[in-house]
């Protein structure tokens, strides 16, 4: 025995001074309803604790520089040992990072090179596009060119005067169109069609100079410009997704990318690129699938670099092993999905010689079809056997399956949770009388009288990634469940394909909302505008003053309640505001009651408890969207930028449900949900399609895969494996379609 985690008295949000063992150097998994109270538990207080307690081994120097972590809200916390939370965070947005970088195999693969590479060019940083030695010089390790299209970012047929230049920061009365103006260079009130070549020239492509601007305090001071170099300065060495989004839209407009010609995309100069082994070089690595790659790296028979190839397939052999085959290492890190980056972090961490850690997955299993789940059981399997300590929450009950010990939380939601309803093996639960234990082996069933479509949607020829030449018809008013294998082509073929051939169609996924630092549920949905107007009426006074950048706001945290600390190499930090107590709002402002509550009370109330305190009509309608979601235990100033992937999907759907006779494409809707909070979902969803709406779910969750009138199943493998669609039916007639896995699954669990 190694002893266990013991938690005496927890009592973060909605937890009700529980106390339990957790055993060490075993698996352990957390069930319950959705917002019954794991995360706090696992995440919150446990993997919580452990980051403050490494914080505090830190000299005083060092501290000064981490986030303040505040202590959990428990009595004791004891024998805990480093927790590495493993969650479902994509990977960095920085295009400079690839699977290959982040999982260290393109260093590996980069080391090889530079020992067996021939001709022979030395080392290993000539390998690296992130490095000047390796870089191609032409797109400096980027793979690709950005373009300008001056005749959309100007229309020629205006003068300066008209708005000649369409770019937003650049229109009428802006400060860069004063610059402009003012230079004296240009007759403001000419065509830019009329401009002599000379003209043109300094417009367009003008070199910086200095030059004197005219205003009401007198002359100034400044630099002009041309309008290219301006616009690359400003705007193409930034990420174009944190660009504002009423910016977007032209930037997309005026800009577009292209494979860098000299280095085709490979990101590598030509020395790089020139030097060979078998035939091939560290490129054309690069871009294979890792499961053709293992195969070549396993295929170098030369002595002196045995021990090299051997980690080197080790890790790529992890990759395949936990369903990331058909990933390349050149793939961008930014392109993948939560699930992937899950899995991909996983990896880094499988080649550690750490023992004694606390590993913490947040639902690992998402983005997996059934049949690979059992491959993700065994890794999680093999780091518990290397001895650590591993915590799992999860819904799916392949994975509750192999856990040494269950704890299940419940019995409800928020207030109605917090509380161990049962724990112990996994026979117990089966036969526990909980929601978990019923859910267990009460599964939904195949649908038997699938509804007839209105119409179809079809897809041509569509090539897009490792899609070959798919064409389908998909029915319109139907439920329709598109299933595969990760890495088959689904993603690729409904969330991309289908809305660029048709633009009504509205793709609901699990991305970041924009903005979401300062918005809470409360104004992304629209209620604070109204909450706000009722209080202001109930107590004559401005509704402004219970606005978040009025002077009702708490002047420290600018009515967010909350400080963000912003750390160079962690997640932000957030943590309460110390002025306000997380009040957000003036001792002046929360004077002013609704009902004997202040506007802060209000904001504090689960979507379930402002359901029972309002009765207009407006927020009434959204509160009980927000509970058919299963959002009902989500408080309403809760900040966006909290909410895990799967709510933020179901916090858009919730938002969507006003509207009829509409085309949705959702991504693993059921991420985040308890079996019995997907049997909700299946009803929701229902309600859609009987409203008029067309609705197509990628999924794996074998519940609503039965409840589907129109199943699409991708296949028949990953990646270069797969991109065709290897059935089309309903789903009595999948359980016979033998070529489909998808079907065979179905076959031999269900039935
Ligand atoms: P689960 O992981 O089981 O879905 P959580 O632990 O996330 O549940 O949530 C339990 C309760 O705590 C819910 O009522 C939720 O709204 C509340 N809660 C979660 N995170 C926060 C937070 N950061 N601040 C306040 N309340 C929270
Ligand atoms: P699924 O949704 O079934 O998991 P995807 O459509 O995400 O599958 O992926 C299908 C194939 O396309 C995979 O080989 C994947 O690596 C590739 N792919 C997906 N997105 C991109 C991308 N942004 N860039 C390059 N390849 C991609
Ligand atoms: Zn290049
Ligand atoms: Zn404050």
């Amino acid at each position: 025995m190694y002893g266990s985690i013991e938690v005496r008295g927890a009592r973060e949000n909605n937890l009700k001074s529980i106390s339990l063992d957790i055993p060490k150097r075993k698996i352990t998994v957390f069930t319950g309803v959705s917002g019954s109270g794991k995360s706090s538990l696992v995440f919150g207080t446990i993997a919580a604790e452990s980051q403050r307690l490494l914080n505090e081994t830190f000299t005083a120097f060092i501290q000064g520089f981490l986030p303040r972590y505040g202590q959990p809200d428990v009595d004791s916390l004891q024998n805990l040992s480093t927790a590495i939370v493993i969650d479902q965070k994509r990977l960095g947005g920085n295009v400079r990072s690839t699977i290959g970088t982040v999982t260290d195999t393109y260093t590996l693969l980069r080391l090889l090179y530079a020992r067996l590479g021939q001709p022979h060019i030395g080392h290993s940083s000539m390998f690296s596009f992130n490095e000047p030695q390796g870089m191609c010089p032409d797109c400096e390790g980027l793979g690709q060119v950005s373009t300008i299209d001056i005749d959309a970012l100007v229309d020629r047929e205006k003068s300066l005067n008209d708005g000649a230049i369409r770019f937003p920061t650049f229109a009428i009365g802006t400060w860069f169109w004063t610059i402009f103006v003012q230079s004296g260079f240009f007759d403001p009130d000419k065509k830019l069609r009329d401009y002599s070549e000379d003209e043109w020239e300094k417009f367009v492509n003008g070199e910086e100079t200095k030059i004197k601007l005219k205003s009401v305090v007198g002359t100034m001071n400044s630099t002009y410009e041309g309008l290219v170099p301006k616009f690359k300065r400003l705007y193409l060495t930034k990420d174009v997704e944190q660009m504002a989004s009423h910016m977007r839209v032209p930037f997309e407009a005026i800009v577009s990318r292209a494979d860098c010609m000299l280095c085709h995309g490979t990101r590598l100069n030509q020395a790089a690129l020139s030097c060979l082994i078998k035939g091939k070089n560290i490129a054309e690595c690069a871009a294979m699938e890792v499961s053709e790659l293992v195969q070549f790296i396993r295929s170098i028979g030369e002595p002196t670099v045995a021990p090299l190839v051997s980690s080197l397939a080790e890790k790529l052999d992890h990759l395949v092993d936990i369903g990331l085959g058909y990933l390349s290492l050149n793939r961008e890190s930014s392109t993948l999905s939560g699930g992937e980056s899950q899995r991909v972090r996983m990896v880094r961490h499988l080649g550690s010689s750490l023992t004694d850690v606390t590993y913490v997955f947040d639902e690992p299993s998402i983005g997996l079809h059934p049949q690979d789940i059992h491959r993700l059981n065994e890794l999680m399997q093999q780091l518990r056997d290397k001895g650590n300590t591993v915590l799992v929450v999860e819904h799916k009950p392949a994975v509750i399956a192999i856990a040494d010990h269950i704890v299940d939380m419940g019995p409800g939601a928020g207030r109605s949770g917090g509380e161990i309803v049962y724990e112990g093996s996994l026979a117990g639960l089966l036969a526990a009388d909980t929601l978990t234990g019923k859910h267990m082996h009460n599964r939904q069933p195949f649908k038997a009288n699938p509804r007839i479509p209105t119409g179809t949607l079809s897809i041509e020829h569509a090539t897009l990634h490792n899609l070959r030449d798919v064409s389908v018809n998909i029915p319109m008013g139907v439920l329709t469940v598109v299933t595969g294998v990760a890495g088959s082509g689904k993603s690729s073929l409904m969330q991309e394909v289908l809305p660029q051939r048709h633009p009504g169609v509205v793709s609901i996924d699990q991305g970041l909302i924009r903005g979401s630092r300062r918005s809470n549920l409360a104004t992304y949905t629209g209620m604070l505008d109204v909450i706000r107007k009722r209080f202001a009426s109930e107590n004559k006074v401005s509704a402004a003053l219970f606005s978040a950048n009025s002077k009702g706001a708490c002047p420290e945290c600018q009515g967010l309640g909350l400080i963000y600390t912003d750390l160079a190499f962690m997640d932000p930090m957030i943590s309460t505001c110390e002025v306000c107590g997380g009040k957000r709002f003036t001792s002046e402002v929360l004077a002013y009651t609704l009902r004997g509550k202040s506007i802060s009370d209000v904001l504090e109330m689960t979507v379930v408890e402002a359901k029972e305190f309002f009765t207009d009509p407006p927020l009434t309608k959204m509160l009980t969207a927000l509970e058919d979601v299963g959002l009902g235990y989500v408080t309403l100033w809760q900040p966006l930028s909290t909410l895990s992937g799967g709510e933020r999907q179901r916090l858009k759907l919730a938002i969507e449900l006003g509207n009829v006779s509409q085309v949705y494409v959702l991504d693993e809707p059921t991420t985040g949900l308890h079996m019995n909070d997907v049997d909700n979902l299946i009803a929701l969803l229902d309600r859609l399609v009987d409203s008029g709406s067309t609705v197509i779910v990628i999924e794996h969750n074998l519940d609503v895969i039965a409840r589907a009138d129109w199943i699409i199943d991708m296949g028949p493998g990953a990646g270069h494996e797969g991109g065709q669609i290897v059935f089309e039916g309903t789903v009595a007639q999948l359980v016979n379609a033998t070529r489909s896995v998808t079907g065979q699954y179905l076959k031999r669990t269900m039935i």
